[in-house]
């Protein structure tokens, strides 16, 4: 009967499946909530989310938008985007052709890279990178090829990749790079110059970028986020991921969108059709609401975010972690050499067991987990109270 079952279980598994383990990041959420831990693991606020988009989630649901939308995003909802992508980067935008509206970006993402990639493609990815994008490239048959983000030098210093490292990643295999900015785990906001050398690349060989700009309007000390369709030549071969979590405080909602050139489109909308067919209804009609939110918004909303930052650096400085001060998104990496663990897994496991503050472990951002075991990752996007009862506990730390 033993041998039976193995046997079973053995041919039942996909041999993707074997090739990437569950999200760290969700993990760490459990084990936060298993151990009564302060969660600064998982990026999702612990604070309302507007009242005005709450509103109208509950006047849809009332008002009976209670079956499916068009398979590839309610059409206001479409022009809503439209509008933004306009508004906030120059970038003339379809409602009809170009804009698939997803389950989140983290369906936009899978679903696209489903819509392009053979067997066989190479996707560059930077690396520490949010861990999704190992298994959706697994998941759709390709091949992570990752280039090294190195750490900032000194204080106020930048996290940077090498231009030779790149451009050795690139080769007649590449599908497509995948490039988040602001960046998840850095705080990396990319500038003008990098991604346009990231665009001349993409010419060269023909590759696609497919971009994750969910951090878009979080940025601090004056760091511009720049859109990688709205630079000359990336039109055609652009797919901007997005969605309402992070800029609307609603993770939950699941709430996401691909805009790319209509041929993408038509297989990236075919791919999420028949995986999800469709996003919520009442929750894509509050996304118009939330995107029609006046400019005010998105200043509070970066300037509260800057002041969170503010408020948990030096709370880890002075517990004794060393801090890259991020400059866009809501994480903050740390270096945790000063406390003497084995690795960064023994020591999220100790801080969240003992201690009671949940971080995620370095490693996970990264292919080998060598590079972060020295590493951890913290989110901010806490109330102050939740950031004072993480400081008092980290304050009793050893080094
Ligand atoms: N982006 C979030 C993080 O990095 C989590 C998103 C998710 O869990 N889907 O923590």
């Amino acid at each position: 009967m033993a041998d039976a079952t193995s046997a079973a279980s053995k041919h039942f598994l996909s041999d993707k499946v074997e090739h990437f383990t569950e999200s760290v990041i969700r993990e760490m959420t459990r084990q936060a909530m298993l151990h009564g831990a302060v969660n600064l693991a998982q990026g999702f606020p612990d604070f309302a989310a507007p009242a005005e988009i709450k509103q109208a989630a509950q006047q849809a649901v009332a008002s009976d938008i209670n079956q499916y939308a068009i398979t590839w995003g309610a059409k206001n909802l479409r022009n809503a985007i439209a509008r933004q992508m306009k508004l906030w980067q120059g970038i003339d935008v379809d409602s009809e052709k170009s804009v698939t509206v997803c389950c989140g970006s983290t369906e936009a993402m899978i679903s696209t890279l489903l819509a392009v990639c053979n067997r066989g493609d190479e996707i560059v990815v930077f690396e520490p990178f949010y861990e999704n994008y190992g298994p959706d490239a697994v998941l759709s048959g390709a091949k992570p090829k990752f280039v090294k983000l190195r750490p900032p030098q000194d204080e106020g210093g930048e996290w940077t990749f090498d231009e030779k490292e790149l451009r050795s990643a690139f080769d007649r295999h590449t599908k497509a790079i995948i490039l988040n900015t602001p960046n998840n785990p850095t705080g990396k906001v990319f500038t003008r110059a990098e991604l346009e050398l990231i665009r001349d690349l993409c010419l060269e060989f023909d590759v696609l970028a497919i971009t994750d700009e969910i951090y878009e309007h979080i940025l601090y000390d004056g760091t511009e986020h720049i859109a990688m369709a709205s630079l000359d030549g990336m039109r055609e071969r652009t797919v901007t991921i997005n969605g309402m979590s992070k800029t609307y405080s609603v993770t939950g909602w699941r709430v996401g969108w691909a805009v790319a050139p209509e041929k993408i489109t038509n297989a990236i909308r075919k791919v999420h059709d028949f995986l999800t067919v469709g996003a919520p209804a009442p929750l894509q009609e509050a996304g118009v609401a939330a995107l029609n939110l006046p400019p005010e918004y998105y200043a509070k909303l970066a300037d509260g975010y800057r002041i969170r930052r503010d408020h948990l650096i030096p709370a880890l400085t002075a517990a004794g972690f060393h801090c890259f001060r991020p400059r866009g998104a809501y994480y903050v990496m740390t270096d945790i050499s000063a406390f003497g663990f084995k690795d960064d897994v023994a020591f999220a496991e100790y801080l969240v067991q003992k201690i009671g503050v949940a971080c995620v472990p370095g490693s996970s951002f990264y292919r080998d987990p060598h590079d972060g075991a020295r590493q951890v990752r913290f989110a901010f996007c806490k109330k102050p109270e939740t950031l004072d009862e993480a400081a008092k506990r980290l304050s009793k730390l050893a080094r």
